[in-house]
């Protein structure tokens, strides 16, 4: 299952963290939600690949400890999505498809 790309219309948004939204639902520590809005990652999916992180031009993403969840235990969360420049290199890489990039869609920061 992929990041469902109209998650706005679909979620609510329930949080925030580190200066992006986090969309819902969210039940720690099984459910996490979807967290950033630009750069949308879906923590639920999200298995700790890393190809993200490392391949990002820009440095948007920082790990994240997610204790018990049962996909994995750190999660590449958006932090710095206000500095994306929208290459796609990160939703092309992810396996699980858990990334998604609208230059359309205004994130907090
Ligand atoms: S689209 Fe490019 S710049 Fe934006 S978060 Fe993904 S890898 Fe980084």
């Amino acid at each position: 299952m992929a990041i469902d790309p109209n998650f706005e219309e679909n979620r609510e948004q329930v949080d925030t963290h580190e200066g992006h939204d986090v969309w819902g639902p969210v039940d720690e520590p099984e459910k996490l939600g979807i967290h950033g809005t630009h750069v949308a990652v879906d923590f639920d999916i999200c298995i700790a690949d890393g190809a993200c992180v490392e391949d990002c031009p820009v440095d948007v993403f920082e790990w994240v400890d997610t204790p018990d969840h049962p996909e994995s235990e750190l999660k590449a969360d958006p932090a710095n999505e206000s500095q994306c420049i929208d290459c796609m290199l990160c939703v092309d890489v992810c396996p699980v498809d858990a990334i998604d990039v609208d230059a359309g869609r205004a994130g907090r920061t």
